[in-house]
């Protein structure tokens, strides 16, 4: 059975199983300048997933380079610009892929997801979510929640064996993520949350913007949640 939760930063949680014995880390940044949630999830042979470069590619490639990760791919939990702007660097400097719920890679097209401030450069998917357990990396037992609401694709990345779940704009520290953009529905967002809210209460929850939190600690308030 597993043990113990994931570890903020360049901690260390070990996971053991019935005959193997593996070590995931997970290195979590905020990044200016909308304080983006960006995520690095490491197996025991330095393989790793990166969740949302947002513009913090920088950081990211750095700590690749200083320990020697190799970025096998990078996942968005949705198409906004803010969340994807770094994912033209990351794909030019490493061998990664990317990929993006289906429903959100129009997103990644600059001639056809909605207008805005950002800048984002060029990149295309290499692969198309849909629900359902991820392989990339084989240590890593990533299962992507469809989560939409807040964007059509929305999704939430959940590795249980670490009893995390990154959660995009789905579900912040004591807020949920806007429904009023383009592509936004609060009806499917109150099912999704529905849907994270039924995790394991000790399930860490790393935002797409802001602080972490566990789901137990938001339950109170996000148990039945309705918008107004
Ligand atoms: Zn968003
Ligand atoms: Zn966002």
């Amino acid at each position: 059975m597993p043990t113990g939760g994931a570890v903020f930063s360049t901690g260390i949680s070990r996971t053991a199983s019935h005959d193997t014995c593996s070590v995931i880390r997970i290195l979590a940044w905020r990044v200016p300048p909308y304080d983006n949630g960006l995520y690095i999830i490491i197996d025991e042979r330095r393989d790793a997933i990166l969740i949302d470069p947002s513009m913090g590619e920088r950081v990211a490639l750095e700590a690749a380079r200083e320990q020697g990760l190799r970025i096998v791919e990078v996942l968005n939990t949705h198409g906004h610009p803010d969340h994807i702007a770094g994912n033209a660097a990351i794909k030019e400097e490493t061998r990664a892929r990317l990929a993006i719920h289906r429903l959100d890679a129009y997103r990644l097209d600059a001639g056809r997801r909605p207008q805005s401030q950002i800048v984002v450069r060029p990149a295309t998917a290499d692969d198309l979510i849909d629900e359902g357990p991820l392989r990339f990396v084989p240590d890593l037992d990533l299962v992507a929640l469809h989560t939409p609401g807040h964007t059509e694709g929305s999704t939430c990345f959940y590795l249980a064996s670490q009893n995390a779940v990154f959660s995009g704009d789905v579900l912040f520290k004591g807020n949920v993520g806007r429904v009023d953009f383009p592509g936004s529905d609060a009806k499917d967002m109150e099912r999704s949350l529905e849907r994270v809210a039924a995790l394991p209460p000790e399930t860490r929850v790393y935002p797409g913007h802001g602080e972490q939190t566990t789901i137990g600690d938001e339950l109170r308030w996000l148990r039945g949640f309705r918008f107004a």
